[in-house]
């Protein structure tokens, strides 16, 4: 990225967290709900957790293959301090198989294939300040798989007041789950689709561990979070699956967890597949309403459903351009057409109490 005096690196390796040691040199990492058995000088299913002599190592510590200042909408989050500046970074590898991922040429790389930068932990915040964000994004790839560094990167930006964000496939088991969480401010969590069906056979893994994840943030944290649907024609699209989704939603996490549709462009392995038409957003988004979500956005497209609208007067409340922030009317987080406070976190100081 241009301006950031950063050196690029060959894989460093670095102590794991969250893994135990097995007979013949094997290590069991219990990351991830895939439970990796990893024979010595082999790597985890996700590329970048080793076994070096029967010892775990992380591949990705200090070594992002992406950096990038995003608007906050574009993780997306639409109820986290919007119109902000966020650094976002990534490294190699991921601990699902989609095959339609948008970000494959790093997150199905190895650590040694990727374009890896030197940054370590405590120069994260000072980066980010620089360029003008109020957080940090760990994103791109998924981050749950660099936790170590996530962990060490989210305590050297509190004492900056840098808020976190972890855009995520919820894929990580309740054993390391507050190690990180405990840490993060907000989150977008893909909830790519209601069925075992879709999870087992284009993401190769399963759907039960993501929406534990969903229920672990609501229940046990106070982690802001959005979620995300990516649609796919024919894969994910049909309107009962929808349905089912939105009340699962309804049912488990409340009516106002924002939900984001978002539009599919044919890449990876994924590409006899057209792109979502817009209609079919639109289509989704009627449902998840009907259902009772107060706030369904369609991303990925230029649509009027890119707006914040106040559930009860129904007046536009954060008015949007693709990713650009046009007018904020809250007024303290609240509707100013008729006072009903709005669920997010609108400002920093907002953000301070939030996580308090
Ligand atoms: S984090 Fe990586 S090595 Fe660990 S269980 Fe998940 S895929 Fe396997």
């Amino acid at each position: 990225m241009g301006g950031l005096n950063i050196l690029q690196v060959s894989p460093q390796l670095h102590d794991a967290q969250w893994w135990e040691r097995e007979a013949h040199d094997k290590v069991h990492c219990y990351l991830c709900p895939r439970h990796c058995h990893i024979g010595n000088g082999q790597a985890g299913f996700c590329f970048i957790r080793t076994n070096r002599d029967g010892k775990l190592y992380s591949l990705g510590y200090g070594a992002p293959a992406a950096i990038q200042i995003d608007p906050i909408e574009k993780k997306p989050l639409n109820h986290f301090l919007p119109g902000t500046a966020v650094f976002s970074m990534g490294t190699a590898g991921c601990n699902m198989g989609c095959f339609f991922c948008q970000n494959w040429d790093i997150s199905k790389s190895r650590q040694d294939q990727v374009n890896a930068r030197d940054v370590p932990a405590e120069q994260v915040p000072l980066l980010a300040l620089r360029h003008g964000c109020d957080s940090l994004a760990f994103t791109y790839n998924e981050p749950t798989i660099w936790g170590e560094y996530v962990i060490d990167i989210c305590n050297a930006a509190r004492p900056y007041g840098l808020k976190t964000v972890m855009v995520t496939n919820g894929y990580i088991t309740r054993d390391a789950f507050h190690d990180i969480y405990d840490h993060i401010d907000a989150a977008n969590v893909d909830l790519k689709a209601f069925t075992e069906n879709f999870y087992g056979k284009i993401t190769l893994t399963h759907l039960q561990p993501v929406l534990d994840t969903l229920l672990l943030l609501k229940k046990e944290t106070p982690v802001w979070f959005e979620l995300t649907n990516l649609m796919i024609p024919t894969l994910n699209d049909d309107p009962g699956e929808t349905r089912r989704l939105a009340d699962w939603i309804f049912n488990n996490l409340g009516p106002d967890v924002p939900l984001h549709f978002t539009a599919f462009h044919p890449d990876f392995k994924l590409r006899d597949k057209p792109r979502t038409p817009p209609e079919t957003l639109h289509r989704a988004r009627q449902i998840a309403l009907e259902a009772g979500l107060h706030f369904v956005y369609e991303g990925n497209i230029y649509s009027n459903a890119a707006n914040t609208y106040c559930p009860g007067c129904g007046k536009v409340l954060v008015q949007r351009s693709w990713h650009s922030v046009e007018a904020n009317r809250l007024k303290e987080g609240k509707c100013p057409g008729c006072s009903r406070p709005i669920p997010g976190v609108w400002s920093k100081r907002e953000a301070a109490r939030f996580v308090s």
